[in-house]
């Protein structure tokens, strides 16, 4: 069996920044491997490419550029926030949440909630960063395909695994 749309595979991973020598950002191993429905368009699509055609055993050593895993770094997407947005509501100065490294979720003009990291704190502003955290990181995977299997048809109706690794209900 090789992994194609429709087939639920499970793979270890180790996933490094930028090449085989980068810092490693996560690893799945086979205790806890990453079990997905191939062809859904849940992952990225480099991924998924790289993946295809692959069969049980195999293993596989790729890198996906930045633009085309968590996207670049945009500086426009760094902002500074008058620091009365972040006032305590029950008075006393600024709400004891925002420090710097913390993660905040904003509301922008359209409603749409995004997630930011405070940067700096000054008397009158606050710097915040809304790219995502992986942004401007190229992304290195090395692993070995587990195994693969047919998706169920309640697999396919709902768009996700069910199951071990998957969604249990
Ligand atoms: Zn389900």
């Amino acid at each position: 069996m090789f992994i194609v749309k429709d087939t639920v595979v499970a793979v270890t991973y180790h996933l490094r920044e930028r090449d085989a020598n980068g810092d490693t950002i996560e690893i799945a191993d086979a205790g806890h491997p990453f079990v997905f429905l191939f062809g859904h368009g849940q992952l990225l699509p480099d991924f998924e490419k790289n993946l295809k055609g692959l069969k049980i055993d195999d293993t596989f050593s790729f890198s996906i550029s930045a633009a085309n895993a968590y996207g670049v770094v945009d500086p426009e997407a760094v902002v500074e926030l008058p620091v009365d947005m972040f006032a305590d509501p029950d008075g006393g100065g600024i709400d004891s949440h925002v420090q710097i490294g913390a993660a905040l979720q904003l509301q922008n003009e359209s409603g749409e909630l995004l997630e930011g990291i405070v940067i700096d704190i000054s008397d009158e502003i606050v710097v915040m960063d809304f790219n995502h955290p992986m942004a401007g990181i190229d992304l290195h995977f090395t692993g070995t395909v587990l195994d693969i299997r047919t998706a169920t048809p309640s697999e396919l109706a709902h768009g996700h695994v069910h199951g071990p690794g998957g969604h249990h209900h």
